[in-house]
């Protein structure tokens, strides 16, 4: 008698039985801490529709329409703009990984929680790097960061527009001109603020960015923007050494995602199919209602909770002049434990909000309006369970 392949392959369970789960069932929270906010439903539904290939040309229409929304969301015409496959912080090692080569000077502003993160990867791919700092919760000026490119003369700086951890709004408008006449390429970290802050990627000659999925624009994290504009392309292009991540390299990703007609695309990974549903979705929500409308709703909405917050005499910690309207830090008054009101709101009200960072901890909530979160109905149910949490 012939014994079947699978009985021949089959070695004894070394774990017999697992436990029967019940079915997924995740409680319900009104998500303002720093991310992710609810996603919006549209983009809730538009994750579970139907698999299609990733080489279907049904697919690859999709990823063309997320690449010319996610230009106008990013105001650009560059040509390199696309989804990664990843959270923000694999857009981020994008960056860093592709436009960086062993021995390239590469300087950072920390001025909070994501410089550090960018030293890190910098240095762990080779690159000579200098950090440049600021209290948490300031920014850089023009002065500073001029400065600091004259002394230096990296090849590469990189800012962090929407600093999440402080609630600051780095400037950027003249960063990059300054960056351009010492020959520097400028990357923006603009996880916090795309389509919650004015930005201008072309206008403001940024030369490379990136981006998460899950703050302003609504969508589950899991996908990340990124963009690359000419200078950056330039210098990807002249590298002498093969960039050291595989699954990042821009030059492989760019032979599957940015080839003319589909007969030339190569496989490189399997898309993240729903993901990029999601974030398409997500992206013609941003069209649809307007960029300049959409920040301005941001703005609104922040400015509201801002007066709330004042009429409860909290204060927050950055200067209005540079404070996000996506993500607002409130200091925590004296005799306040802050994690006992971050609990109270998510016990009592299934409300998250975000307790501080590092240097922060213990001294600042972070609340975000974000995306489909920044609504009136939002900012006053929030400020009614501040209000009884501080009681
Ligand atoms: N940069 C900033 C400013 C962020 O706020 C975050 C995440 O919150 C990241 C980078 C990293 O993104 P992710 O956590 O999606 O990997």
């Amino acid at each position: 008698m012939q014994t079947s392949f699978l009985r021949q392959q089959q070695d004894k369970l070394i774990i017999e039985k697992a436990p029967v789960f019940e079915p997924l069932d995740p409680p319900c929270r009104l998500l303002c801490g720093p991310g992710p906010c609810n996603p919006h439903p549209r983009v809730l539904r538009a994750l579970s529709m139907q698999e299609i290939g990733h080489l279907d040309s049904a697919f690859l229409h999709i990823m063309e329409e997320i690449k010319i929304l996610l230009r106008y969301t990013w105001q650009t015409k560059n040509e390199f703009t696309i989804p990664v496959s990843g959270t923000g912080s694999a857009a981020m090692e994008a960056c860093v990984c592709n436009l960086l080569e062993p021995g390239d000077k590469f300087l950072v502003g920390c001025n909070g929680y994501f410089g550090p993160r960018l030293v890190e990867m910098g240095q762990r791919y080779g690159a000579s790097v200098v950090s440049m700092h600021k209290p948490w919760g300031q920014v850089f000026s023009v002065e500073e960061l001029e400065e600091n490119i004259r002394k230096h003369r990296p090849k590469v700086l990189a800012l962090i527009h929407a600093e999440t951890s402080t609630g600051a709004c780095q400037p950027l408008k003249e960063a990059a001109d300054i960056c351009h006449h010492y020959d520097c390429l400028l990357v923006a970290d603009t996880v916090t603020s795309i389509s919650g802050v004015p930005l201008h990627i072309d206008q403001w000659n940024i030369d490379a960015a990136y981006a998460g999925s899950q703050k302003c624009l609504s969508c589950p994290p899991g996908i990340a923007p990124l963009t690359f504009g000419p200078r950056a392309l330039e210098k990807l292009r002249k590298r002498r050494s093969k960039v050291k991540n595989w699954y990042l390299d821009m030059n492989l990703i760019a032979s599957y995602l940015t080839s003319n007609g589909n007969s030339n695309r190569s496989y490189h990974h399997t898309a993240p199919i729903n993901m990029c549903y999601g974030i398409r979705e997500a992206l013609a929500l941003v069209a649809e209602e307007g960029l300049e409308q959409r920040w301005s709703r941001h703005e609104r909405n922040a400015m509201h909770f801002w007066k709330g917050l004042k009429e409860l005499g909290l204060t927050c910690l950055v200067p209005q002049q540079y404070r996000l309207p996506s993500l607002t830090t409130i200091q925590v008054p004296p005799g306040i434990r802050a994690t006992a009101v971050t609990s109270h709101l998510l016990e009592k009200f299934g409300i998250e909000i975000g307790n501080g960072l590092g240097e922060l901890q213990g001294k600042v909530w972070r609340v975000g309006l974000m995306g489909y979160n920044s609504r009136e109905e939002i900012v006053q149910t929030l400020l009614v369970a501040l209000r009884t949490a501080l009681l």
